[in-house]
């Protein structure tokens, strides 16, 4: 019996980068009766409360239930959890200012030269490229776009291998992972997702067999690749879809 169900967020638990649906939302209500709950992604704090935690408190969970969610932000670089009153970061390993310096030169100037510097198709306010304080994170169309034109700027991931190789040159030192649907987090070698199940594993006092990982980039070099390779039991989907079935599968059988 697993302890711990990990989660991707976008495009795991919801559409990238928007609020999970009530469905998903209830579901993992539930599975906060039965699990230690973690959703893991490159985004920030303010998005993990937009996305999911604001939509289970719409969906009425409970200060109890919530002490049994787990904030693995950045990657798992950085963690909060509720102490049944209020959210307290538990840990926190940000960049330096240098390294973000760095990356940030370095995916500016690999996506001017391959075209794909789309700062005319922002919208006011906002950016390409966003400091996570533990990683960078592209966004070829920022981070407003809508969902339609973020869908159709790089379905097969083309334009961003390029984007990666060409970084990766021009800042050796850095890993680069393909994520969401237009974006590239870079960080620290080994401060990717390996990193924060990592401490996931520290944290909650749990072993890798204990826990059951749901990701729709499992594949070599995507982001959710990295807990594959750990030897983590993983689920791939395609969509929350797939994790809402495969939720109900799970919770019928308690
Ligand atoms: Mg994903």
């Amino acid at each position: 019996m697993k302890k711990v169900l990990a989660f991707d967020i976008d495009q795991t638990l919801n559409v990238a980068k928007t609020p999970i649906t009530d469905d998903i939302a209830k579901l993992l209500i539930k599975c906060l009766d039965h699990f230690e709950i973690c959703p893991i992604s490159g985004q920030k704090f303010d998005q993990f409360l937009i996305q999911i935690v604001d939509r289970l408190k719409e969906n009425d969970v409970t200060d109890t239930e919530l002490t049994h969610l787990h904030l693995f932000v950045a990657q798992g670089t950085q963690y909060y959890r509720f102490d049944g009153k209020e959210w307290q970061q538990v840990y926190n390993f940000p960049l330096t200012d240098e390294q973000v310096q760095k990356i940030t030169v370095s995916l500016e100037q690999a996506a001017k030269e391959l075209n794909y510097w789309e700062e005319d198709k922002l919208q006011p306010g906002d950016e390409i490229i966003e400091n996570r304080l533990s990683q960078v994170t592209f966004s070829a169309l920022g981070q407003k776009a809508g969902t339609e034109a973020k869908y159709a700027w790089d379905p097969d991931h083309k334009k961003r291998e390029k984007i990666v190789k060409r970084a990766k040159e021009l800042a050796p030192e850095f890993d680069f992972e393909i994520g969401g649907t237009t974006s590239i987090n870079a960080m620290i070698p080994g401060m990717n997702k390996v990193f924060g199940m990592t401490h996931l594993l520290e944290e909650l006092k749990v072993e890798k067999k204990d826990i059951l990982y749901f990701g729709d980039m499992t594949q070599p070099g995507g982001n959710d690749y990295p807990v594959v390779k750990m030897g983590i039991d993983t689920i791939t989907v395609r969509n929350h879809e797939d994790t809402a079935y495969a939720l109900r599968g799970i919770l019928g059988v308690l």
